[in-house]
């Protein structure tokens, strides 16, 4: 089995390079009751010319603790300097080419490198890196304007993608909008980023910041923010994924009613 390794923090990185993991389960032998399972990142910049590969992610050390603790045996992780750069699929033989060797999958859940949709790039609103630049106070788009872009799509500086992120920038887009046509100025805002993985049952790990425009771009306020600790016990963990269930059930209320 091959499945997908991902998280807020991940998926997000902020300014500087967008990534995924994979994690590959191969069983030993047939029946067998050890499974090997391999992950494999990929990673992709923002930045122009950038090669944008890396070999770190959000949460690493937390994650890699957990997989340890809950999966011993059943998960590794490739880094891409280790030879975990997939570079091809071969889907028909269910195999996954790296720079140095062939993994064959059961199950393989691919993600290829991202940029902002198809739409973006038709209005004009994304650059060469594929993302959208905007204004960090209104979302408006510094490529055309009263275009807004928030989420995923738009290049938010140090603020992660997540979907904690893309619903606290839809709340200041729209007050924005409104001083805007009012023809006041938006105040300068604050957002907040939380994420949280559930790496197993009982057991969350978070990483949390504010950030605020600091010469047009969002930044991280020093200290507002930080990870869950490394060396928290259980119970910790288990509250944590109790966080993360109350926040899921907030922000599916807020958003769907
Ligand atoms: C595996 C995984 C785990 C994640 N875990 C977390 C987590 O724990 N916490 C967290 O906060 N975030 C998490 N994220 C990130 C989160 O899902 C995204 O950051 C968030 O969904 C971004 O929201 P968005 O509205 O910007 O974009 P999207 O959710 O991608 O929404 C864009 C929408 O626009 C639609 N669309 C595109 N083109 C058009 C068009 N032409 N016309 C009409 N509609 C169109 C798309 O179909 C899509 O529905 C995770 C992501 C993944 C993949």
């Amino acid at each position: 089995m091959l499945s997908q390794v991902m998280d807020c923090g991940t998926l997000c990185d902020p300014s500087r390079l967008r990534g995924f993991g994979v994690a590959i389960r191969r069983a030993r032998a047939a029946g067998g009751a050890h499974a090997t399972d391999r992950t494999i990142s990929s990673r992709r910049a923002e930045r122009p010319g950038s090669t944008g590969l890396r070999d770190a992610f959000s949460k690493q050390r937390l994650f890699q603790n957990a997989w340890k603790e809950l999966y011993p045996h059943h998960l590794e992780w490739v880094s891409l300097s280790q030879g975990g750069k997939v570079t091809s699929v071969d889907a028909a033989d269910m195999t996954l080419v790296t720079d140095f060797d062939r993994r064959k999958a059961a199950v393989a859940n691919v993600i290829p490198p991202q940029k902002a949709g198809r739409i973006a790039e038709a209005a004009g609103v994304a650059d060469r890196t594929g993302w959208c630049p905007i204004d960090p106070g209104t979302f408006e788009s510094k490529l055309v304007p009263k275009i807004h872009v928030l989420g995923d799509a738009a290049i938010a500086g140090g603020m992660p993608k997540s979907a904690f992120a893309a619903n606290a920038q839809a709340k200041v887009c729209a007050a924005a909008i409104v001083k805007l046509l009012a023809g006041e100025q938006p105040a300068e805002p604050k957002l907040i980023n939380n994420c949280y993985s559930v790496v197993g049952p009982d057991y969350g790990i978070s990483i949390a910041g504010v950030y605020r425009p600091v010469d047009g771009v969002l930044t991280e306020i020093p200290g507002s923010g930080g990870v869950s600790p490394l060396d928290a016990p259980r119970s910790t963990r288990a509250q944590e994924a109790q966080f993360a269930d109350g926040w899921f059930n907030t922000i599916t209320n807020e958003v769907f009613g």
